[in-house]
């Protein structure tokens, strides 16, 4: 049998892909906790400056693996008995996966794959970070759990990355079904904050990093397509308590923000909030991305499911997000 700890104990966690945006403000969050912390990345899109101030501040409680996830799990890590599993590593960016759908692929589809392999031997409880783009095109807002996904054709790579992340959504399922393993499974849609890096083509650091450097913000397509923005620190919290929740156990949930918003009108709030005069410039999908890219008009989250079964209001506002993100920005690194 599983037992489930209570979110407040104390327990010995691993984060897989601990060292990138998300995963470093959970493992922070953990720590917080009074959790003993590990982490394993590859450093792929992750990037230790990331963990290094909870490196230095918690040496007792933290450590870091630089490895492959799924060459750890058969190797030194075989033997590792954990409280509870965070699985966040993953390719990351849809520029990223556009670019190199091989390895986006590969990585999420083998690594989730080994880790549940290492959960259902030992009987670890697991939490697996999706996403929203599993929904692909689907033009039914908001996106239900239970409504129809609706990918594009197998020629257009984008969609690489939402059949990868649904074919580890199905293998999460149907491992907590056979094994009793307690597994949630959350979509994040659209998450931001700091730490964030506009390297893989995400929208929000892409443009702070523009406003601030004096560029113009460059808007992709009609820049009518609308999306829901959540800070990253009103996500993590909720992590460890859906581990904890029986309820939670076996199912998929949608986490983020509900409030809408368009990209041209995000791109003038950045640039209002900043006091940037920077142009904002429209660039067609074609050059932004590959020949013939799909985008999604609307992306929103139906949050009834998640509000169910525990209290979640996301409270961090976007502006705050903004100001934060520009604080800490990187402008000589190229991203902020
Ligand atoms: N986008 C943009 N300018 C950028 C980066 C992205 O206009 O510099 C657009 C992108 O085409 C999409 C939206 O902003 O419509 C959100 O993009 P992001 O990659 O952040 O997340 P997605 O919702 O595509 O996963």
């Amino acid at each position: 049998m599983v037992l489930t700890m209570t979110a407040s104990e104390s327990q010995h966690v691993l984060v897989t892909g601990g060292s990138g945006f998300i995963g470093s403000h959970l493992v922070d969050h953990l720590l917080q906790l009074g959790h003993r912390v590990d982490v394993v990345d590859d450093l792929s899109t992750g990037r230790l400056s990331n963990l290094e101030p909870l490196l230095s501040k918690h040496s007792d409680r933290l450590s870091f693996v630089h490895s492959d996830l799924s060459a750890w799990l058969v190797g030194a890590g075989s033997g590792s008995r954990f409280d509870a599993i965070y699985h966040l590593a993953a390719a990351v960016g849809v520029k990223l996966v556009v670019d190199d759908p091989i390895s986006t692929i590969e990585t999420n589809i083998m690594q989730t794959s080994a880790v549940l392999g290492h959960v259902t031997a030992h009987g670890i409880p697991l939490f697996i970070a999706s996403t929203s783009e599993v929904y692909g095109k689907s033009d039914s807002i908001p996106f239900h759990e239970e409504s129809d996904i609706t990918f594009g054709p197998t020629s257009r790579s984008r969609w690489s990355y939402a059949c990868s992340k649904a074919i580890d959504e199905y293998l999460g399922l149907a491992h907590a079904k056979r094994h009793g393993t307690p597994i949630v499974i959350a979509r994040f849609f659209n998450t931001v904050g700091p730490r964030q890096v506009g390297t893989y083509g995400m929208v929000l650091p892409s443009f702070v990093h523009a406003a601030l450097s004096g560029r113009p913000l460059q808007v992709y397509g009609d820049g009518e397509q609308s999306r829901c923005f959540c800070d990253v620190r009103d996500i993590v919290p909720v992590l460890p308590k859906m581990l904890a929740n029986v309820e939670c156990h076996g199912r998929v949930f949608n986490l983020g923000n509900d409030h809408s918003i368009t990209i041209n009108e995000l791109a003038r709030l950045v640039r209002d909030t900043l006091g940037s005069t920077s142009d904002i410039e429209k660039i067609p999908y074609d050059e932004a991305y590959a020949p013939g890219f799909e985008d999604l008009v609307a992306r929103a989250p139906d949050l009834g499911r998640i509000r169910e079964v525990l209290e979640f209001a996301p409270s961090v506002s976007l502006v705050q997000t903004i100001r934060d993100l520009a604080a800490i920005a990187d402008l000589e690194g190229g991203a902020s």
